[in-house]
């Protein structure tokens, strides 16, 4: 897709590329310490032309922006709306109402405006307006673990801070670094203990220095000191599906999908890791 946009060769020279994957677990010595395990090589021969790269979605979106801006439609997004209502009328050239708020600095201003439109596409993510408005509900565990996420300039004696590195220790749950782009920042994924981290997760509590902290108990008998944080979150990784994607009456839906040779089946989709989303 970035190539078909010609942002590719940008975006790889950029990027950090994942070419190694490092495994670190408990010490059979000693559980307490995590020891090196293995190192692999990240993606198969033959997979892509393209290496597996790593980039800030900020960049991302730059990238996307930027070209949409140089296209020939000169595309610009509309910041500082947000859809309040999504209405579907029975018929009409025009059937799709939608209600936009507008928000300047995070506020809304009170000023309402409405658009009517053929059909309405929702890419409002996991808590989509546009999926409720059309009465689907997302169904599965909304919350299956814990992580928290973040981007940090940091004095450390772990050897594979460079490399991406999947750390498990004994009892003290997981890690996984990520070193950002531009060769200074690292990306720690740090997995919160329903248990013992509870506490800090209900009372919403977590703080950049509560992550370090976790990230030192699981890297023993390594070290990690955060001088910096650029970017910190916390999050929750469930697995959840909505059963359709539209609201396309049952009677009218084909039964067998356009060049498919088997009946249509709802869209499946894999768990997700920390690191592939
Ligand atoms: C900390 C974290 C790390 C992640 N890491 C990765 C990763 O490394 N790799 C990966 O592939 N995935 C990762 N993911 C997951 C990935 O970010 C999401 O799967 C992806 O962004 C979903 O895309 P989306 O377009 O559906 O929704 P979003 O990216 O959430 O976009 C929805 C957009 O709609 C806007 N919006 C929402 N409601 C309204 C409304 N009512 N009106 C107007 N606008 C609205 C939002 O402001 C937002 O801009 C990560 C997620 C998190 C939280």
């Amino acid at each position: 897709m970035f190539e078909a946009f010609g942002l590719a060769d940008q975006l790889v020279s950029e990027a950090y590329w994942v070419n190694e994957v490092g495994f670190w677990r408990p010490d059979p010595e000693d559980p307490s310490r995590i020891t090196r395990t293995g190192r692999i090589q990240d993606v198969e021969d033959g997979l892509s032309e393209f290496p597996h790269v790593i980039v800030n979605q900020a960049r991302m979106l730059a990238y996307l922006r930027d070209s949409m801006a140089r296209s020939a439609s000169r595309l610009e997004p509309c910041y500082g709306l947000q859809a309040a209502d999504v209405q579907v009328a029975p018929d009409g050239k025009a059937p799709v109402t939608v209600t936009l708020r507008h928000v300047a600095d995070g506020q809304e201003t009170g000023e309402i405006s409405t658009v009517r439109a053929r059909y309405v596409v929702g890419c409002d993510g996991a808590r989509s307006a546009v999926r409720t408005s059309i009465g689907q509900e997302l169904v599965g565990d909304a919350m299956n673990s814990s992580w928290g996420v973040m981007d940090v300039l940091a004095v450390t004696d772990f050897p594979d801070i460079r490399l991406k590195a999947v750390v498990h220790s004994a009892d003290q749950g997981s890690l996984l670094i990520i070193p950002r782009e531009g060769g200074y920042l690292v990306r720690l994924y740090i997995e919160l203990d329903q248990v013992r981290d509870r506490d800090m997760l209900d009372a919403r509590s977590v703080t950049p220095e509560k992550l370090a902290a976790v990230a030192n108990r699981i890297l023993h008998p390594y070290a990690i000191d955060v001088k910096s944080v650029g970017w910190w979150s916390v999050y929750e990784i469930g697995q959840r599906l909505c059963r359709k994607f539209d609201d396309v009456p049952a009677e009218e839906m084909p039964t067998q999908l356009p060049g498919s040779s088997s009946p249509a089946t709802p869209a499946t989709r894999t768990a997700r890791r920390p690191d592939r989303g």
